[in-house]
C-alpha cells in the first residue's frame, strides 16, 4: 500500500493507465536564419493556443467554466509578450526555438518557485505546462491524450496538468494518482470539480505502478493498494458502496428546509471563493453565501480590481442567490494570503500583523473603493458586509463610519443601494471572542471563523507541524470561545452564524445547536450532509451533549464522547 495526499474523496476500483510524458528530447543546433526560427516559434505557438483554446472549449462543459479558465490562462500565460520577447531574443542570438524555449520558461518557472506564495508556485507548474504542449509542438510529438480510456481506468501520472484533465472522459476515469502535487494544487482542484477520487504525493507512483495493475484508489483516507488480495477487494467494494449509499441518501435533504429534529429553523450557507462559486453553491442546494471570500478576486488579478469590476463580481453573486443573504467579506489580505501588486512588507510574524481591516482602515481610499462596490450591488440582492479579523470596536466603528461616507458619495452621485445594509464581523481573533458583548450591540451579525479562532486561542499556526496537535477545536479553550460569542450574540438578538471549517464537523453541530447558532455555512459538497446531522438532533438532546462535553478538560476527552454521541 502507498500513502499520499486525499485530494478527492471516494473509493475508485480499476486498471492503471501509466500517463508517461512524452520523449521531448532534442540536440540544440546554431540557426543562420533567425527570422525563419521565429516564424516556426510563432507557428508552434499558435497551434499550441489553438488545441489549448479547443481544450478550454471542451472542458468548461466536461468540467466546469472556472476550471476552463486555468486553460484560457496557459493562454494568456504563453502569449505573454514578457516571454515571447525573451524566446525572440534568444533566437536572434542563434539558439534553436526548442532551446529558446526551454531556458527562457526554466529562468521564469525558477523565478516563481523562488517566491513564497502558493499562487505563484502554481504559476511555475502552469509554466512548465506551457513548455511540455509548446515543445511538443515544435518537435511534432504527441502529449499525453486521456480522451480515450478504457472503463475503469486509474490514471498514475507524474502530474496532472490542467491541460492533460481537459480531454479526460470523466465516465472512464476510476481514479487518480499522482507523484506530486497537494490538496490546493489544481490537479486537485480538478479532481474534485470532476467528483473522481484522487490521491496526490505518491512518491514513485509511476515506478512502482505498471500499465494493467489492478489498484485502489482510496481518496477518503489517501491510500492507494496495489495488487489487492479478493479480501481487500471485497472491503473496498463494500466501502465504495456505502461511501455511494451515503451520497445517494444525502439527496433526499435535497429541497428540503434545513430544521433540527423538533422542527427549529436554521439556515444552510455556502463559503465562496469567486462569483462563478455562487452557482455550484446553489447546486448544490444552499440557501444562502455566508462567506464569499473577497480576497481571491484581488489574488486573481494583476492589480487592484476596480470599483467597477468588484461591482460586477458582487452583483453577479447576489443575483445568482435571487433575494437570498451572500455575506461578502472585505478584503483579507496578509497573513497566508499574499497579493504581490499590493507590495505588503515581509513581517517576522505575519499572522500577528499588517493584515485584513489592519491594512484596509490604513489605506481608507483603497478601501472605499470595495465599500461602495458592495453598496452598489446591494441594489440587486441582499448582501451583508463582513469585516475580517476584528480585535476592538474602533475598528467596526471605523468601517462603519466608511460605509457611511461611501453611502453619502452614492446618493449624490445617483447610485441606488440598500440603505440599511448590514456590518458584520468575522469572529475569528481571541480578542473578539472575550468582547463579544461590547461587539454584539455594534455588530448586525457574527460569522464564527473557527480556522483562525483555533490558531490564535491556542497559539498554534495552522501551518507548522510540530505544533498541529494543539490545532483543534475540541480544546475546551475553543469550545468556549465559540459557546461565548454564540451565547453573546444570542442575548443581543443579532445573528450569529459560523464560516469556518468546523462548521461542517458534525461531531460539533449538537454543540452549535445547543447554543443556538443559526447559520452553518460550508464547502458546496457539504451541504446536503450538515442538513442531514442538524436534522438528527433535538434541543433537549444537544443540551444534555453539551452539559456533559462542557465539563470535560483535555481535547481528547472531549472527542471522545462527541464521538460516542455521534448519530
Ligand atoms: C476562518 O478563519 O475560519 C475563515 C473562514 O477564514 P479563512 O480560512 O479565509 O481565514
Ligand atoms: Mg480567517
Amino acid at each position: 500500500m502507498y500513502e499520499g495526499v486525499n485530494a478527492s474523496e471516494g473509493i475508485g476500483i480499476g486498471t492503471v493507465v501509466l500517463a508517461v510524458e512524452p520523449d521531448l528530447s532534442f540536440e540544440p543546433t546554431k540557426v543562420e536564419d533567425t527570422q525563419a526560427e521565429r516564424d516556426r516559434y510563432q507557428a508552434a505557438l499558435d497551434v499550441f493556443c489553438q488545441k489549448t483554446q479547443a481544450q478550454a472549449d471542451r472542458m468548461k462543459v466536461t468540467v466546469g467554466e472556472n476550471e476552463a479558465e486555468i486553460m484560457s490562462g496557459h493562454i494568456m500565460l504563453a502569449q505573454d509578450p514578457g516571454m515571447t520577447d525573451a524566446i525572440n531574443a534568444s533566437i536572434d542570438g542563434g539558439t534553436c526555438a526548442e532551446q529558446a524555449l526551454v531556458e527562457t520558461s526554466t529562468m521564469f518557472e525558477n523565478m516563481f518557485l523562488s517566491m513564497d506564495d502558493e499562487m505563484f508556485r502554481l504559476r511555475a507548474a502552469d509554466i512548465a505546462d506551457i513548455r511540455t504542449g509548446i515543445l511538443a509542438e515544435l518537435l511534432g510529438r504527441e502529449v499525453v491524450d486521456l480522451s480515450v480510456l478504457p472503463a475503469g481506468s486509474i490514471i498514475v501520472v507524474h502530474d496532472l496538468t490542467p491541460s492533460m484533465t481537459a480531454t479526460i472522459d470523466k465516465e472512464n476515469v476510476a481514479g487518480i494518482v499522482t507523484e506530486v502535487g497537494g490538496r490546493t494544487s489544481h490537479s486537485a482542484i480538478i479532481a474534485r470539480a470532476l467528483e473522481i477520487p484522487a490521491v496526490l504525493s505518491v512518491p514513485n507512483a509511476c515506478g512502482a505502478l505498471h500499465n494493467g495493475m489492478t489498484v485502489i484508489v482510496d481518496g477518503i483516507n489517501g491510500h492507494v493498494i496495489n495488487d489487492p488480495t479478493d479480501e481487500q477487494l471485497a472491503d473496498y467494494r463494500e466501502r465504495a458502496e456505502s461511501f455511494a449509499a451515503e451520497k445517494r441518501a444525502l439527496e433526499a435533504f435535497r429541497g428540503k428546509p434545513t430544521v433540527t429534529a423538533d422542527g427549529d429553523k436554521k439556515v444552510l450557507a455556502c463559503n465562496i471563493g469567486n462569483p462563478e462559486d455562487a452557482k455550484g453553491a446553489v447546486d448544490h442546494d444552499a440557501e444562502a453565501i455566508g462567506l464569499f471570500r473577497s480576497e481571491f478576486l484581488f489574488m486573481d488579478a494583476k492589480e487592484l480590481p476596480s470599483e467597477d469590476e468588484q461591482f460586477e463580481a458582487y452583483r453577479k453573486v447576489a443575483v445568482t442567490l435571487k433575494g437570498a443573504p451572500v455575506i461578502i467579506r472585505t478584503l483579507d489580505v496578509g497573513g497566508d494570503k499574499e497579493i504581490p501588486y499590493m507590495n505588503l512588507q515581509k513581517e517576522d510574524n505575519p499572522f500577528m500583523g499588517y493584515r485584513a481591516v489592519r491594512y484596509c482602515l490604513d489605506n481608507p481610499e483603497e478601501y472605499k473603493v470595495q465599500l461602495r462596490a458592495l453598496l452598489r450591488a446591494s441594489a440587486f440582492g441582499d448582501i451583508k458586509i463582513m469585516v475580517p479579523l476584528v480585535t476592538c470596536v474602533e475598528e467596526l466603528r471605523h468601517v462603519k463610519a466608511l460605509v457611511e461616507e461611501c453611502k453619502g458619495e452614492l446618493a449624490t452621485e445617483g447610485y441606488k443601494f440598500n440603505e440599511n445594509i448590514e456590518v458584520g464581523i468575522m469572529m475569528e481573533t481571541a480578542a473578539a471572542a472575550n468582547i463579544a458583548d461590547i461587539l454584539a450591540e455594534e455588530a448586525a451579525f457574527f460569522s464564527i471563523g473557527t480556522n483562525d479562532l483555533t490558531g490564535y486561542t491556542m497559539a498554534s499556526d495552522r501551518g507548522n507541524d510540530r505544533v498541529a496537535y494543539l490545532y483543534s477545536w475540541y480544546y475546551p479553550a475553543v469550545l468556549r470561545a465559540i459557546k461565548k460569542i454564540i451565547t453573546e450574540g444570542v442575548k443581543h438578538g443579532i445573528m450569529v452564524g459560523m464560516c469556518g471549517e468546523a462548521a461542517a464537523d458534525p461531531l460539533l453541530t449538537p454543540l452549535l445547536l445547543s447554543w443556538g447558532m443559526e447559520e452553518f455555512s460550508v464547502s458546496a459538497p457539504s451541504v446536503l450532509k450538515t442538513r442531514k446531522t442538524i436534522s438528527q438532533w433535538s434541543k433537549a438532546d444537544a443540551d444534555a451533549l453539551e452539559a456533559e462535553v462542557m465539563q470535560l478538560k483535555t481535547a481528547d476527552e472531549v472527542k471522545a464522547a462527541l464521538e460516542k454521541a455521534a448519530r
